[in-house]
């Protein structure tokens, strides 16, 4: 069984603190199955992953410290970035952007609901809600140990979230793999996440269980975030 347990997380531009998880009452972030991370833009979300991943930009320096039974390393990771558009090769099939054999493959594609004729198409023959599937399916393929999901619903029309959300659930519930999802739309990790930490300017605020949030929260952070979720659902309808 998979661990995470966060412990300090720091980002800083030259003396400027951008993120600082725990500067408030919540001193540690316990990664289990499915944590979602909301937050308004600009609240440090993508910063956060980026620390994970080791991939800030240039200019920002970070300190991490954590306790786990793996490695943070390519082999134990996994991203899935928001634009499914982008975050392939246009030039490459699907075939060549996978990292592994054939059979796993065509196996990673059925999990995500999608057909091995696939890996003959170009991402431009594809669309917005087959490529993130692929995308989750690539990210799959290396065996991970712990997901990292930056608004992977967000580019996406409502029936393809749906999809993807519903997609993401199974996936939880079917592999052993942590997962760490973060959105600004937090009516849309109700069913996928049990737990949720709510981020306000780089600092852990609110947390606890998805439904305890949605149905208490504390915060008035958190009762906007609800709020303008839950208008944003309404103007789709
Ligand atoms: P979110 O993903 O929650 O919308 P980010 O994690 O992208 O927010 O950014 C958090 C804060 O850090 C924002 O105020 C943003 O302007 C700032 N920021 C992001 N990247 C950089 C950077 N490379 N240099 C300086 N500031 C940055
Ligand atoms: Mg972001």
């Amino acid at each position: 069984m998979s661990s995470f347990l966060i412990e300090n997380l720091t980002i800083y531009n030259n003396q400027e603190k951008l993120v600082n998880l725990f500067d408030n009452k919540i001193k540690s972030l316990k990664i289990d199955s499915a944590v979602a991370i909301v937050g308004q833009s600009g609240s440090g979300k993508s910063l956060t992953l980026k620390t994970l991943l080791k991939l800030l930009p240039s200019n920002l320096k970070s300190n991490l410290k954590y306790i786990s039974n793996f490695e943070l390393n390519s082999s134990n990771i996994s991203f899935v970035p928001q634009n499914p558009f982008t975050s392939l090769s246009p030039l490459s099939k699907i075939d060549k952007q996978f990292f592994c054999e054939k059979n796993k493959k065509i196996k990673m594609l059925k999990l995500v609901g999608l057909e091995k004729l696939v890996l003959d198409r170009f991402p431009s023959e594809l669309s917005g809600g087959q490529l993130q599937r692929v995308v989750i399916a690539i990210a799959i393929s290396t065996n991970p140990k712990l997901l990292l999901l930056d608004e992977p619903t967000t580019a996406l029309d409502t029936k393809n979230k749906e999809l993807i959300l519903n997609l993401l659930q199974t996936l939880q519930q079917d592999l052993n793999i942590l997962m760490l999802f973060v959105t600004h739309d937090i009516l849309s990790i109700q069913n996928v996440c049990k737990n949720i930490v709510i981020l306000k300017d780089g600092t852990i605020i609110e947390t606890g269980f998805v439904k305890d949030i949605l149905q208490n929260p504390k915060e008035d952070y958190t009762k906007q975030l609800i709020l303008s979720s839950f208008k944003n659902r309404k103007h789709r309808k």
